[in-house]
């Protein structure tokens, strides 16, 4: 962990807040040097205030911070991105948020992690320039696989996890919990494994080794990415509870899902899963902006 001096400035993307007092904030914000932070923002709630503005969420900026005793003190602000797209969408929202509580979940305070500041940088603005529902989704997926892959959490999907042989392109097992998949052969018979299409292995794989510039030209089935939108969200579950972190988090994951657990084999279906999980989403999101939350949905 570096070093912080009594005054230092880093980039940072604010990734969540609360209220303070009459008049400040606590930001949690993510750093390329000092990973994740909590630091206080005096006075930003006042009308006069000319800091508020860089400091919304998702926002990218530079801070001058000083060293305090509970939090580091926000002494000056410079904005950088805005994310104006995003802000002017409640999708883009949505999915911003849920990006920023997935870097929130698995990262940790004081640990300089700059391929997590890339990985969440170059989401946002590509979450901000796109113009197609499709395109989110996808940037979703491989944002997800991304991040399992920087934190150690990536499941093997290239060899069998018992034998060790490459995977044909045929149907495998997957073991979730286990984290990877089994060919045929050591698969069979096993009750607590599932059948894994090859496309849909594929489309995984995809996800896990190519840079975004790649994935975005793919164009995949919509009953694939049906299948896919499914295996990672019980994939992420799984991962989730292990960390015990984030617990109101997971019940939103869980929520959003419960739209998409069928594996929906068909276009329309997936879509109207994909506006629940905004929709839930915006919820969580109306909260963190501190608007009062229409009664909470049932958890089952
Ligand atoms: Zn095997």
């Amino acid at each position: 962990m570096p070093n912080r001096q009594r005054l230092y400035r880093t980039h940072a993307v604010v990734l969540r807040r609360r209220d303070f007092r009459d008049a400040d904030r606590i930001l949690t914000i993510f750093t390329p040097n000092y990973g994740k932070l909590e630091v206080i923002a005096k006075g930003v709630r006042k009308t006069t205030s000319r800091k508020a503005g860089h400091l919304e969420l998702f926002s990218h900026c530079t801070l001058m911070l000083a060293k305090g005793r509970t939090w580091d003190i926000v002494t000056e602000v410079v904005g950088v991105e805005s994310f104006r797209n995003i802000r002017q969408d409640l999708d883009k929202i949505s999915l911003a948020s849920y990006i920023s509580e997935l870097i929130d979940c698995f990262s940790e305070s004081d640990d300089e992690n700059q391929p997590m500041w890339d990985l969440l940088l170059v989401t946002l603005q590509e979450l901000d320039q796109t113009s197609s529902a499709y395109n989110s989704r996808l940037l979703r997926h491989w944002f997800e696989m991304s991040l399992l892959s920087l934190t150690g959490f990536q499941p093997q999907l290239f060899q069998c996890l018992n034998c060790d042989e490459e995977l044909a392109p045929v149907s495998n097992y997957m073991s979730l919990s286990e984290g990877g998949v089994f060919c045929p052969t050591c698969g069979q018979g096993r009750r607590d494994l599932e059948l894994i299409e090859a496309d849909v292995l594929k489309v995984l794989r995809f996800l896990q080794s190519r840079p975004w510039g790649t994935v975005r030209q793919v164009n995949i089935r919509p009953h694939i990415l049906a299948q896919v939108d499914n295996l990672l969200y019980r994939y992420l579950l799984i991962i989730l509870e292990r960390q015990l972190k984030s617990v109101d988090f997971m019940r939103r994951l869980q929520h959003m899902a419960q739209a998409a657990a069928p594996a929906a084999p068909v276009a329309a279906t997936a879509d109207a899963s994909l506006q629940e999980d905004v929709a839930d989403l915006n919820a969580a999101t109306m909260n963190d902006i501190g608007i009062k939350d229409a009664p909470q949905h049932a958890h089952t």
